[in-house]
């Protein structure tokens, strides 16, 4: 089965369901960019697609950056001179300042200040601070438990460790008839926070899954890895292979109910960018394009100046421009089935369209053929027929081997299925033949 027939048998809503049920289930998880965390929820997504762990030694040199030590947490709190904890790590993960070295000690307010981070302008939300390479310690609060803090003696505690070990990443290779590479990534580094992290993990795990099931004409590439020293890590082990991938998507933030984002790669009019615009432009929903800048996610890295990979990024409200990214309020209940499933469905359009988007070659290309005594051209006039007559003209016009399917569809304006739609119908009645891939 091809993906847009796969996608019309699908039963979309019901993806959109298991997708937050995978949210749910990962959300309580203290993940990190190494560490137990990252390994429990690649265990979790393993029931879902047969995952290659990876395991990269701390220390290992990769380019400019180095694999850290890796960090482990158990507990965490803030004890007031009674004993009480005021600040509880086993309530929310996100109190912990990620990467935060070992310590238990007593402090003044005036010390613990210095190491709390807060929100004064949501003052019930709960920050997201790392501190991954330079070593130090700190909490995260709620502004309304930091004004609660009386001027007092507390016990500062984070059972962490930060020790030789791995960094940890999930791959998951799915072959196609070509070697050539179509890349899904998604950082997976983050503790509980779902649109940021969950949502590009479970939409790339239900997608492999679907594509598992199908006849590829791509291969396909799937990574969860930690936010940027995972993708540099990756780039890093797998230098010589990188020329296979053709086409790539960071995904991220796609669970949340903001219009679709498609920020372009670096070249800016790979053939990815073109797919992906055309897709969302024909969607009939809103949505907005994104010129390639070097700060994001880890398209960063693929799109360095030495990989310079076409690879994009899709997402629905981009970091940094929701107030509740980065905080505690980026829960179960910002991240929804509905907008999961659309996004979900949005990529099986874009990959449908790169796997079919082959360029053809009219068999007879003096002049038009006759559409009429092959059944091709309506004999009675109507409005009905006369849509994808048109696109059988384009479709044939342009098929001089030098214009995609995509191409066809952009000049002439049609959805890429008419035009898909069109070429078939003329393969059937041999007047347009694929033209062989190199
Ligand atoms: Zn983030």
């Amino acid at each position: 089965m091809n993906i847009a027939d796969f996608k019309t048998s699908l039963d979309l809503h019901a993806v959109g369901q298991e997708m937050y049920q995978l949210i749910t289930e990962l959300y309580p998880i203290c993940r990190s960019i190494t560490g137990d965390g990252f390994r429990e929820s690649l265990r979790i997504i393993k029931q879902y697609i047969p995952l290659d762990v990876q395991e990269v030694p701390t220390g290992t040199q990769v380019f400019d950056w180095t694999v850290p030590r890796e960090w482990n947490i158990q507990d965490a709190y803030i004890k007031n001179a009674r004993g009480e904890r005021v600040v509880d790590f086993q309530k929310s993960n996100l109190h912990v300042v990620n990467y935060s070295v070992p310590i238990k000690k007593k402090v003044s307010l005036t010390v613990l200040k210095e190491h709390v981070f807060t929100l004064p302008e949501y003052p019930d939300w709960i920050p997201y601070r790392t501190s991954y390479y330079k070593d130090n310690w700190g909490f995260c609060l709620s502004h309304r438990q930091l004004l609660e803090l009386i001027d007092d003696e507390y016990e500062v505690c984070i059972d962490s460790s930060l020790e030789q070990g791995h960094l940890t990443y999930g791959e998951y290779y799915l072959p196609g008839k070509s070697s050539d590479e179509v890349l899904l990534s998604c950082h997976s580094c983050h503790p509980s926070l779902c649109n940021d992290n969950l949502s590009g993990m479970a939409l790339a795990a239900f997608l492999a899954r679907s594509l598992r099931l199908l006849s590829l004409r791509y291969s396909y590439r799937f990574l969860f890895i930690p936010g940027t020293i995972g993708s540099i890590t990756w780039l890093c082990l797998n230098e010589n292979q990188v020329s296979k991938i053709k086409h790539g998507l960071v995904l991220a933030n796609v669970g949340d109910s903001g219009r679709s984002t498609y920020k372009k790669s670096r070249r800016g009019d790979a053939e990815i960018d073109s797919v992906a615009m055309h897709v969302l432009q024909h969607s009939g929903q809103d949505y907005e394009v994104l010129e390639f800048s070097p700060y994001g996610y880890d398209e960063r890295q693929f799109c360095s100046p030495a990989f310079d990979l076409p690879v994009g990024n899709l997402m629905r409200t981009p970091h940094g421009r929701f107030p509740e990214y980065h905080t505690s309020a980026d829960n179960l209940d910002f991240v929804q089935p509905p907008y999961l499933t659309n996004s979900f469905a949005k990529c099986l359009s874009i990959l449908s369209v790169l796997e079919n988007n082959l360029t053809y070659l009219n068999q007879n290309p003096k002049c038009e053929p006759q559409l009429g005594k092959r059944g091709l051209y309506r004999t009675i006039g109507g409005a009905e027929g006369e849509v994808d007559e048109l696109a059988l003209l384009w479709v044939l016009n342009l098929s001089d081997g030098n214009h995609n399917l995509l191409d066809v569809a952009v000049r002439s304006g049609y959805p890429f299925e008419s035009i898909k739609r069109a070429a078939d119908l003329l393969c059937e009645h041999a007047l347009l033949k694929a033209k062989p891939e190199v």
